[in-house]
């Protein structure tokens, strides 16, 4: 499985052509990137610290001395710079040497250093804010974004196999959550996309419990929301399990929701859009009078982030793109009793959407 991934190869020089044409198109002369998860999109640096500037003919990546060995090795269609005298002062330095009108993602920049930089870089530079520019391309994965993505899907389901026959009353949440998370590791993974949330009983409700002290008793449902990080992307999914044979209300609920889950699976296509998908979840739940615990959007793009465009909520006007991918998972979540949430990674095509992440979706009671 990994080894299928290992050789994967991204395409960071296109990444930065398709970048190049979006700013020729906003009359930008040059781009600073901020937000890492663009930077690791265009030039694959995974690193915590660095900036990236993209002009028509060059791009430079700038970051500190910790990554002097590093970033050369792992940083592609970009010269390193490894800045002694600092980001901003190396970056100021680059700026300062012609006029230009400079794009930014005001997004994802800090007030403060922003002001800095454009102080040190002079009069010469316009900035220009712009917002969604590289998420824009996000948005459409390619062949090799899927590869990764779907081997992060299997790790997730493959690790929910295994942790499901381990779960049992007097066992703690926390400790669910830490066979999850070692799983996943041994399994490949760098991590968990976000802290793996195991909710049972009351806290099932809460639809982002984190893992506690509880300890998961009979007659509870319990909430299994994980991820797995795998080569910088990110997979999501979500069982709900009952400890115990489950009464007829609580089977009805989680039929609604698989139903509801279905409905947008059904309606998921290239073309539609993002609102038309949440719709069609809301709608199950409203015929059978659950909306009202349904508390959040239907989906969320996945890819190096774990939440990224397109979101799927309500009343949202974005079509869906061809190649995307996003979560559908809708829930309900009932004050006093407990929350149910069924969540599955899908790819948007031109017809039938396709399911990344397999497995069993009935009800398992244990
Ligand atoms: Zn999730
Ligand atoms: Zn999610």
């Amino acid at each position: 499985l990994s080894g299928e991934v290992r050789g994967v190869e991204h395409d960071h020089t296109g990444r930065m052509a398709a970048l190049r044409g979006a700013l020729a198109a906003r009359g930008a002369d040059a781009f600073l990137v901020a937000h890492l998860p663009n930077i690791f999109y265009l030039c694959g640096f995974a690193g915590s610290a660095g900036v990236l500037l993209v002009t028509a003919g060059e791009a430079d990546f700038f970051t500190d001395a910790r990554y002097a060995i590093e970033a050369p090795a792992i940083v592609r269609a970009a010269r390193v710079h490894i800045a002694r005298k600092g980001v901003v002062a190396e970056l100021a330095a680059r700026l300062r040497r012609r006029k230009q009108c400079v794009a930014f993602e005001s997004a994802h920049t800090i007030v403060e250093q922003q002001a800095q930089i454009a102080r040190a870089a002079g009069r010469g530079v316009r900035w220009l804010p712009t917002s969604g520019l590289v998420e824009d391309l996000r948005i459409v994965k390619d062949v090799a974004e899927l590869a990764v993505i779907r081997a992060a899907g299997d790790i997730a389901v493959d690790v929910f196999d295994e942790v499901v026959h381990l779960v049992r009353p007097g066992m703690r949440e926390s400790d669910l959550a830490a066979e999850i998370e070692y799983r996943m590791k041994r399994k490949g993974a760098a991590g968990p996309s976000f802290p793996t949330i195991v909710a049972s009983g009351l806290r099932s409700a809460l639809p982002h419990a984190r893992a506690s002290e509880k300890r998961l008793m009979k007659n509870e449902l319990v909430v299994l929301d994980l991820g797995a990080i795998l080569r910088g992307y990110s997979s999501d999914i979500t069982r709900t399990v009952f400890v115990g044979r489950a009464p007829a209300r609580i089977r009805g609920w989680y039929q609604a929701v698989l139903e509801a889950q279905r409905a947008a699976r059904v309606a998921l296509r290239a073309g539609v859009t993002a609102g038309k998908v949440d719709e069609a979840a809301r709608r199950v739940l409203r015929k059978k009078r659950l909306d009202r615990y349904f508390v959040h959007s239907t989906g969320h793009g996945l890819g190096i982030e774990v939440h990224e465009p397109p979101r799927l909520g309500r009343g949202v006007g974005q079509k869906l793109r061809l190649g995307s991918v996003v979560t559908i998972e809708p829930g309900v979540y009932v004050e006093g009793t407990g929350g149910i949430r069924i969540e599955d990674d899908f790819l948007v095509c031109n017809g039938e959407a396709e399911i990344l992440t397999r497995g069993v979706r009935e009800l398992v009671e244990l």
